[in-house]
């Protein structure tokens, strides 16, 4: 009765968790003729995080870089499940994940349990506030949509406050002060954006205020950016210095405040600096159902940075049924999309291998019963021989291989940084022209022709109009 989940009681059921950069990957080259599948999220889509900063300032619209799930999944041989709501436990001994309905409008039911035989872990992190007091409470973050949508309404009602009429200039200083926190690539690149739109649109717009707008880029360590190679680190700091970005390195916040930031200066001085808008970009921490999972394997689990896996990405002392991929493990990768993406596409091989696999043992078995049962002939068991070393072949997957394609990072007055990797030689390149690679690497990573082409209908728009200076 009621809404039931699409089901074939003769193969096994693969239950993924998300809908970010490591699932819809999966998703997109897992073959659904081999497994029941059932997909679910709190987000009934697909986030292309690496423009979510152009969103904040308006460059693109919110709805060009999101694609809904259901799309990925509709093309499929069969039927994929996709459930909006919230895993909030996983069982690994009864092989069930436990998912609430947490959204705004809750039906009569809104939490169940359901069964899985290969549960697909790939939720992703949170953000890290390392416990900083006011940081949830007053900053701003960089991660979902929602992120990325109040910055703007934010920064946008700094700016219409300080023209309010009679404001005094320190409240007007105040108000346009916008500080990003983390100089790993998120606050680089929203730094970045947000240069852009100041220069862009923001001085033609409110000419009495833009000259007055200040952008600070606050990092705790010696440098920015230290994914990079230093000759870039270099290239982006002088970026910075020319777009009157300032950058505070070894500098650490110690508070948020309501107005103002407690600032530790690299000599140990203690400052209070008030602002506008602070935007914290201070990096990953594991969720809460991650830090739950970990716990439940007391032994295998025991690496504080995140899920441990072996070399095909099964989770360590969950004998093969549990699968972690992308933000929420840890491995000797960074936490990036281009990750996450080669681990999920890396499973849905290996589970159309495992499919093939346990058809071939499915037929040994049933031979080996034939034979022991009838004590059939040597025919038989030349046949069982073949059969078995043929198993022996399908059970040798390889292990997962990370290829790295390189580093690619906005950094405003359009120019962009890329570390690449060609033919195992290393190219570091910035300006305007790795701009135009960085563009256009992007729109062809986009997932979807109709994101290709609503991502590049918003650039010219912004082209020919500029950004779009309305709060809503
Ligand atoms: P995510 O993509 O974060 O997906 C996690 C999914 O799990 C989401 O759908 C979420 O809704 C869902 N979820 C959360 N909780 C639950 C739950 N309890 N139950 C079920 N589902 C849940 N990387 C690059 O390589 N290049 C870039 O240019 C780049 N730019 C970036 C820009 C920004 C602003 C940010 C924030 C990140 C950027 N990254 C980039 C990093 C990249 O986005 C992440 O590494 C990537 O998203 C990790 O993929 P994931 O699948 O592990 O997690
Ligand atoms: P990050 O962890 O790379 O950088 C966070 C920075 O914040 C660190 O440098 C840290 O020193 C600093 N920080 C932490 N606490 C602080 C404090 N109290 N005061 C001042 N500074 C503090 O985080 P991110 O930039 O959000 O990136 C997260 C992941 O996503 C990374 O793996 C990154 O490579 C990836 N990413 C990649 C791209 C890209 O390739 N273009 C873009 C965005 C994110």
């Amino acid at each position: 009765p009621g809404n039931q989940l699409p089901f074939d009681s003769t193969k096994k059921t693969i239950v993924v968790l998300g809908s970010g950069w490591g699932a819809t990957s999966l998703l997109k080259s897992l073959d659904t003729e081999d497994y029941n599948v059932i997909v679910i999220s709190p987000k009934n889509y697909f986030l292309f995080t690496p423009l979510l900063p152009s969103v904040a300032v308006g460059t693109l619209n919110p709805r060009s870089i999101i694609q809904p799930t259901r799309y990925i999944t509709r093309h499929k041989k069969r039927m994929v499940s996709v459930i909006e709501g919230t895993a909030t436990e996983v069982d690994p001994t009864a092989k069930t994940v436990t998912f609430t309905d947490s959204s705004e409008i809750q039906g009569a039911i809104s939490k169940t349990t359901i069964p899985y035989d290969y549960l697909v872990y790939a939720v992703g992190a949170e953000n890290q506030t390392f416990g900083i007091p006011g940081v949830r409470e007053y900053g701003c973050f960089m991660k979902e949509l929602h992120d990325a949508e109040t910055l703007q309404r934010r920064f946008m009602d700094c700016v219409e406050t300080a023209a309010f009429p009679g404001q005094s200039e320190e409240e007007i200083d105040r108000l346009l002060h916008v500080i990003v926190v983390g100089g790993g690539p998120t606050g680089v690149e929203l730094s970045g954006e947000l240069h852009d739109f100041l220069e862009d649109d923001l001085k033609s717009w409110y000419p009495e205020l833009a000259g007055k707008v200040r952008l600070t880029l606050v990092e705790a360590m010696p440098s920015v950016l230290p994914m990079f190679s230093k000759k870039l680190i270099d290239y982006t700091v002088s970026t910075f210095n020319e777009e009157k970005i300032e950058v505070l390195t070894k500098t650490m916040v110690k508070e948020v405040k309501e107005k103002t930031v407690v600032l530790q200066r690299p000599d140990k001085e203690i400052v209070e600096v008030p602002y506008g808008v602070l935007v914290w970009a201070a990096g990953n921490v594991g969720r809460q159902i991650t830090r739950d999972l970990m716990a439940k394997f007391t032994e295998a689990q025991t690496n504080k940075r995140g899920l441990t896996v072996d070399d095909h990405l099964a989770l360590n002392g969950s004998n093969g049924s549990i699968y972690a991929i992308g933000d929420c493990t840890s491995t000797p990768y960074a936490a990036t999309a281009q990750v996450a993406s080669q681990e999920g596409a890396y499973l849905a091989r290996m589970f159309k291998l495992m499919a093939k696999r346990d058809a071939v043992a499915e037929q040994v078995y049933k031979l080996q019963q034939e034979v022991t049962l009838r004590g059939d002939g040597e025919g038989r068991k030349g046949e069982l021989e073949k059969l078995e070393k043929a198993l022996e072949k399908a059970a040798n997957i390889r292990p997962f291989h990370y290829s790295h394609q390189g580093s690619l990072a906005y950094i405003g007055s359009d120019k962009a940084i890329a570390d690449l990797t060609i033919f195992k030689e290393n190219f570091a390149t910035g300006g305007v022209a790795t701009f135009l690679f960085w563009r256009s690497a992007y729109i062809s990573t986009l997932f979807s022709l109709r994101n290709r082409i609503l991502v590049a209908t918003d650039w010219l728009k912004v082209k020919l109009f500029g950004r779009d200076v309305s709060r809503d």
